[in-house]
């Protein structure tokens, strides 16, 4: 018997009515907001992810799925949803069409860490990109792309956290003072936070060792750096959240996980899915397209995780909607070419229809009805195909009810509105 990899998981026919549920919303949600969808491949090249050498970033360091292809190429399996937007917006010229471009992408993601609860080898990302506009408002269109998801999900309880880490030219000066702060505690950190301190010391305020976190709490902290043009780009992302209502806390510890993000950042998190409790996590990228090699275009968005969204709707009790049966079943005696034909002008007609292909008993076929949750039940036999009538039983309520077999559908479409 060969074994799901570890930190993977298959999605069961008897769970995935769930995300079909998040997916009706996402798709119910880009359509408010106007948001096309994109798709990139599940591979691209390494360098596409690793920029350069000064990434200090786990998720690109050590968690990359990185392996060499028959052809002798480094490819990557996708760590993140951005980078392979960004190359594609640069790549068809995509800053052609009316910005600010807004995209959606709903993807796997690979990244070789330890598994736990919430926590998987391989997830899968919704997310939001969108590129051309350098504004607050846009900062807060974003937000507001998720918040209105978790709304229409029935998630209730989450918190919005956002930070602002600046630009290149505020974070020199900020660099400085966290350099100057860690390196008085240099032998307290973790071996990746003491390389850090040298090239990121940005980074040491998302270390997850315990040790290291506590540090950084003493830490200076970033909004006390920014500069002008910065801190007036942040003051008017929380008034834009405050005039619509949107209860945020800012938490100046944030700095997300991936190297490319400037000035806004922000996660939503749950307080009651086990280990990790970010649901959703973005910011802005001003400078990504322009590392990728493209022209400079300003971009803002988030990745939320499926999986996650699911543990915390079950967390809070938020409701998946009603599992996935049939309108009705056909069931048979001795007329199973009638009954599959029957079936199949329903279906026809837009209406969801069962019936037995294994020969089954009468009375299995009507445990069968039941057991799939079938709302309505007709059994055809010798008789009922020579009156041209069936009885329609409810399921819910017992309550059976004649009709013409050629008028079968129109009963059916009826009920069901
Ligand atoms: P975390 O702090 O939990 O490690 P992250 O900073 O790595 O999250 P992002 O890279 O921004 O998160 O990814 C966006 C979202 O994808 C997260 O908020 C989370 O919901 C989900 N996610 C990230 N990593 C995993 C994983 N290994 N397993 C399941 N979901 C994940
Ligand atoms: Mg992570």
């Amino acid at each position: 018997m060969i074994n799901i990899m570890k930190g993977t998981k298959d999605l069961l026919p008897q769970e995935s009515y769930k995300w079909a549920k998040i997916e009706e919303e996402i798709r119910a949600v880009t359509r408010l907001f106007n948001i096309r969808k994109i798709a990139t491949p599940t591979f691209e090249h390494t360098e596409l992810f690793l920029r350069g050498v000064g990434d200090t970033t786990d998720i690109v360091n050590k968690e990359m799925y990185t392996f060499e292809d028959k052809g002798g190429r480094s490819v990557t399996l996708k760590p993140e949803g951005t980078a392979g937007v960004a190359r594609s917006y640069i790549e068809n010229s995509l800053s052609a069409l009316p910005q600010p471009l807004k995209m959606y992408y709903e993807t796997p993601v690979f990244r070789y860490e330890r598994p736990q609860a919430g926590r998987l080898r391989e997830h899968h990302q919704f997310g939001v990109e969108i590129y051309g506009a350098d504004t607050p408002e846009q900062d807060v269109e974003v937000m507001l792309i998720a918040k209105t998801l978790f709304d229409r999900l029935g998630i209730t309880g989450l918190e919005l956290r956002i930070n602002s880490i600046g630009c290149p030219e505020c974070r020199k000066e900020y660099n400085r003072a966290l350099k100057e702060y860690f390196a008085s505690r240099e032998e307290e950190l973790c071996p990746t936070c003491r390389e850090r301190l040298d090239k990121n010391p940005l980074r040491i305020l998302d270390c997850k060792e315990e040790k290291c976190a506590a540090i950084a709490e003493g830490a200076p902290s970033v909004l006390s750096y920014l500069c002008d043009g910065c801190r007036k780009h942040h003051e008017r992302v929380k008034d834009l959240l405050i005039m619509s209502e949107i209860p945020f806390e800012e938490d100046d510890k944030i700095v997300r996980g991936l190297d490319y993000y400037t000035k806004t950042v922000f996660e939503f998190v749950a307080g009651n899915i086990g280990a990790k409790a970010t649901v959703c996590g973005g910011g802005r990228y001003n400078n990504l397209i322009e590392q990728i090699g493209g022209k400079p275009c300003p971009a803002v968005g988030f990745g939320m995780g499926i999986e996650r969204l699911v543990l915390t709707m079950t967390a809070v009790g938020a409701s998946f909607g009603e599992e996935p049966s049939p309108d009705v079943f056909i069931a048979n005696i001795g007329a199973s070419d009638d009954a599959f034909k029957l079936t199949a002008q329903l279906r026809n007609a837009g209406i969801a229809a069962e019936c037995d292909v294994m020969g089954r008993s009468l009375k299995s076929q009507m445990k069968l009805s039941d057991k799939l949750g079938s709302k309505f039940t007709v059994v055809i036999g010798e008789e009922e195909i020579e009156k041209g009538v069936v009885k329609v039983k409810n399921m819910k309520t017992g309550e059976e009810n004649e009709t013409a077999i050629e008028s079968l559908a129109d009963y059916l479409s009826q009920k069901k509105a």
